[in-house]
């Protein structure tokens, strides 16, 4: 399966559907160790991006880079707080790594590679480390889990099956560490016992990101996601 425009499309519209549904929990979250704003910020973005992509103004997106380059800086202008610009710069990132219009498009190795750069945008702007108890928990164990997919022979829709499972389970894995970035870690070591908010949210794009591969794929998602 290659990354066209139109699984860039899904992938971005499975995550707005996601943030929509999850949105409260997501304040829930962020409520506990920051400012309770964490699902209104990515609701209010990604209800932006949908108007980017579909509005009557939107012009029609070259290809699958600059439906997630849109997608990055639509959040950026739109998103206050830390979300905004890390997703912002990751899903610039994103579109970046991906092959330009004329180009052959990205396999199942080629987006992991883009999803990389995605991270390193990440921990570029945040300067967070893996255990700091932000979006960087979910992320780094998602690619590792896509990568490691890919070379075991996965095709997109089980590597990104895998990378929503390392996702889910790094945002598991946050609830026992103290925040270093971000508000959170004003709480110190009060932050503990809570579910980092921007590892969840992570974990809801990657799911997305499965969903949408498996729904390109023709193949129904697993159950219960
Ligand atoms: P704010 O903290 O400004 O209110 P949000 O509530 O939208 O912004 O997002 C909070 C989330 O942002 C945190 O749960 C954390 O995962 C993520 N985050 C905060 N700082 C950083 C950072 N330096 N690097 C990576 N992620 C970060
Ligand atoms: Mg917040």
């Amino acid at each position: 399966m290659d990354v066209d425009t139109r699984l860039a499309e899904a992938w971005v519209r499975a995550i707005a559907a996601a943030v929509e549904r999850e949105h409260e929990r997501l304040t829930e979250l962020d409520s506990a160790i920051g400012d309770g704003d964490h699902g209104s910020n990515l609701r209010r973005g990604f209800a932006a991006v949908l108007t980017a992509l579909d509005g009557p103004d939107a012009p029609a997106p070259a290809g699958p880079g600059t439906v997630l380059t849109r997608t990055g800086s639509t959040l950026i202008s739109k998103v206050g707080g830390a979300s905004g610009p890390i997703y912002g710069k990751a899903f610039r990132a994103i579109g970046a790594a991906l092959p330009q219009p004329g180009e052959a498009p990205a396999d199942a190795a080629g987006f992991g590679e883009a999803l990389a750069a995605g991270l390193r945008a990440v921990r570029e702007l945040g300067k967070a480390e893996p255990g700091d108890k932000t979006v960087v928990d979910a992320w780094t164990p998602a690619l590792a889990a896509y990568r490691e997919a890919v070379a075991g022979g996965a095709g997109l829709p089980e590597a990104a099956e895998a990378a929503a499972g390392g996702a889910e389970r790094g945002a598991l894995d946050t609830v026992p560490l103290q925040a270093r970035k971000g508000r959170a870690s004003y709480l110190g070591p009060r932050s503990v016992g809570h579910q980092d908010p921007g590892a969840t949210s992570t974990a809801l794009l990657f799911r997305a990101l499965a969903e949408a591969t498996a729904a390109a794929a023709g193949t129904p998602g697993p159950s219960g996601s």
